[in-house]
């Protein structure tokens, strides 16, 4: 075995290969770019190297640098994780040459499968099902309009060299192909560097169902069973699982052999992938109608590669390092079986309500699940963040994925809606709320899946407030009346007698929640227990009684109007998070009184909460202000936040223009506050 590797990767799949590696006793080297100097990955390694820039171009990619780094660390073997290099058969061929083992399949094996056509053909050849389409070589745009006629509408065209669900165009009409042709090529140039297409016929609710392979130096070659990645979103993969359900025994086996056999026609070695799209012509209830063609293999371990460990109880990760110093595959076709049921969920930083747009910032707080880190258990957690880190521009938005575990699918359903409750992200905009509606949909419970999923229950899934406005509204009444008496001292609910004696305690708030500004009040009743809630304005107005107490560890118990939820809030300016077992919501206090005393200013000195814009100043140097006056609003993480006057006083002097970048606790203005 290797006594020391490098990991030619960020995020979390360079913890996890880590992870494993530092279990067999070999050694790590991690490389990182300027934006990732503190990242988890470099502590998670034994050794590290800064190897440029932040931008992938400037140094993940950079494989030059990277072979020095291994060299003048004395690595002997690179694994390049996922992305990236991993499918570079450039890269797979340098390392030889430096004489240095590559984690992965042999360089002829990476160019074979690395464009779609010319991988067709090859399968073609191995006798492998191929979707009805063409992948020749010609590219003459009247031909490929016959072929796509001759075909049958719907068809979907591919770009060659394309990934990551880019570069492909769906045509439903022969009068559509050119113009979509055309606009298909430009993106496929722009981001693969190659704009040759195929055409495939489109299948209609097909379902994407892949097979994990392995090869190993000595011929031997074995499957360890199907993973389903059927709900996607923009052809990117949102939830895996394994087994498929209603798989049969014969197709699964069908399936396998079929993927052992495309892996052996380009002398496979290592972890790889064959994707399939497998059409339903009988519906979701007949599994035996299923029809499989093969859609292309990725030469790599995969993203969702720990649903197959969690199934099969491997760790591929050592397969792959067993593989990669020669030995033989360290189990027989014979010796692999499927244990339970197991699903990942992919955590990502972006709005699934403004089309899964990506989003950036940091990860105020970041609560995971109880799990253990890797081993595989009932709830896992693969990370390459901490509470604190960045989720940048520069790569993935995915944070997390959360992959459970269970004795059949009904429990791992139950278990992952139970771990994403858990997972509390604040600081920027997360898929995880909507991750829960999918899980809990019909659709996917009943394991009626096909790629549009999403799209079919989309009027359950999108735009909807699961938390509801009262239930947030108490909680953020409670914390918010909670943090005044910590600040004082004093604790209301400790001393409940003392309230009792000032008779009836009443207090008015102003919230924001889903767009709408409103009123509410509380009333704290005679008999020392239970409160009045009112919620809204005229005639929305609603009333309930509340009673609360605070667990020791911090999370609210509610009961609202009967109905008793336990919740978590976290406050970010004036945005509180409040998380429930019913979901999570987003609330701000708009009552800038209610709000003194708050975080952002102290004494004279107004600070940002967060980095990010200054968008107004709604003071001049020399105004005379008042306590609560609103002064600036700063735009942070996508959200805004008002800064508000601590006190009474006069602006001294304005530190920045609207516009500027400030970051975490710089000095927005200044004012004197009257004594
Ligand atoms: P990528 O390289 O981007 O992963 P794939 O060829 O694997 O591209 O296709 C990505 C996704 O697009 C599939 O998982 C599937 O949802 C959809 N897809 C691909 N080919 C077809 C097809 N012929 N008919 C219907 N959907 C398809
Ligand atoms: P899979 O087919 O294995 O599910 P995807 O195509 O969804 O894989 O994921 C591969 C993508 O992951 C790459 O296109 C790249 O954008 C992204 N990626 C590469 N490296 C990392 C990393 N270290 N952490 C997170 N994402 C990464
Ligand atoms: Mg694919």
């Amino acid at each position: 075995m290797f006594k020391k590797i490098l990991i030619a990767n960020r995020g979390e799949i360079a913890c996890r290969v880590a992870a494993t590696a530092r279990r067999m006793g070999v050694k790590t080297v991690a490389v990182y770019s300027d934006a990732d100097a503190l990242a988890k990955h470099v502590g998670a390694c034994d050794e590290a190297v800064h190897i440029g820039a932040s931008a992938p171009k400037d140094s993940y990619l950079r494989w030059e640098r990277i072979l020095e780094a291994a060299k003048a660390t004395g690595a002997e073997a690179i694994h390049p994780g996922y992305g990236f290099l991993s499918e570079n058969e450039e890269f797979a061929n340098a390392c030889k040459a430096a004489g240095l083992v590559f984690i992965g399949p042999p360089a002829s094996a990476i160019r074979a499968m690395g464009l779609k056509a010319e991988s067709k053909q090859l399968m073609e050849k191995a006798g492998v099902p191929l979707v009805p389409g063409y992948h020749g070589a010609g590219q003459d745009p009247a031909m490929l309009h016959k072929e796509a006629d001759r075909i049958g509408y719907p068809v979907l065209i591919k770009a060659s060299a394309g990934g990551g669900g880019k570069g492909m165009r769906l045509v439903e009409k022969s009068e559509d192909f050119a113009a979509l042709l055309e606009s298909c090529k430009r993106e496929a140039i722009n981001s693969f560097g190659n704009d040759a297409v195929l055409i495939e016929k489109y299948v209609l609710r097909p379902r994407h169902i892949e097979i994990q392979v392995f090869g190993d130096t000595h011929g031997h070659c074995v499957y360890l069973f199907e993973r389903d990645c059927s709900v996607q979103r923009r052809h990117q993969k949102v939830l895996e699982e394994a087994p498929a359900p209603g798989m049969t025994e014969a197709l699964r086996k069908q399936m396998g052999e079929a993927a052992v056999a495309a892996a052996k026609a380009v002398n496979y070695v290592g972890a790889g992938t064959v994707e399939f799209i497998v059409e339903q012509p009988g519906g979701y209830d007949q599994p035996e109608a299923m029809k499989f063609y093969f859609m292309e293999m990725n030469t790599r371990l995969q993203v969702e590669h720990p649903v197959t460990e969690a199934i099969t109880g491997e760790d591929l990760v050592q397969w792959q390092l067993q593989v990669a110093a020669g030995k033989t595959l360290p189990k027989l076709q014979s010796e692999l079986k499927i244990i339970g049921h197991a699903i990942e969920a992919r955590i990502c930083a972006e709005n699934p309500e403004n089309n899964f747009l990506p989003a950036t910032g940091h990860l105020a707080v970041y609560r995971k699940p109880a799990c253990t880190s890797f081993e595989i258990s009932d709830v896992r957690v693969d990370d390459g963040v901490r509470e604190g880190d960045a989720i940048s521009p520069f790569y993935d938005s995915m944070i997390a994925k959360l992959i459970v575990h269970g004795d059949d699918r009904a429990q791992a359903l139950a278990r992952l809606d139970a771990a994403l409750t858990q997972t509390h992200i604040v600081g920027l905009t997360t898929n995880v709320q909507f991750l829960r509606q999918v899980v809990k949909s019909q659709a996917f419970s009943s394991a009626q899946l096909d790629t549009a999923l999403i799209e079919r229950e989309r009027d359950a899934l999108f735009g909807k407030d699961f938390v509801g406005r009262d239930l947030a509204v108490a909680a953020a009444m409670v914390w918010q009346l909670q943090r005044e008496q910590a600040a004082q001292g004093t604790d209301p609910f400790s001393r409940r007698d003392g309230w009792r004696m000032s008779g009836r305690y009443e207090r008015s708030f102003g919230f924001a929640y889903r767009g709408e500004e409103f009123g509410a009040g509380l009333a704290y009743g005679r008999d020392g227990q239970t409160y009045q809630v009112g919620v809204g304005d005229g005639d929305s107005r609603t009333e309930a009684t509340l009673q609360w107490r605070a667990l020791p560890d911090g999370r609210l118990e509610l009961n609202l109007g009967g109905k008793r939820t336990v919740a978590v809030v976290h406050a970010q300016g004036e945005q509180l998070s409040i998380f429930t077992e019913v979901g999570s919501a987003q609330i701000t206090v708009v009552d800038q009184l209610a709000h003194a005393g708050d975080t952002g200013h102290e004494g004279g000195r107004l600070t940002a909460p967060m980095p990010g814009k200054v968008v107004s100043f709604n003071v001049k140097a020399g105004d005379k202000v008042s306590k609560g006056q609103p002064l600036a609003v700063m735009e942070a993480m996508k959200m805004e936040h008002t800064i508000a006057a601590p006190g009474d006083g006069v602006v001294l002097e304005l530190l920045y223009t609207p516009g500027d970048q400030v970051s975490e606790g710089a000095e927005l203005l200044r004012i004197e506050v009257a004594a």
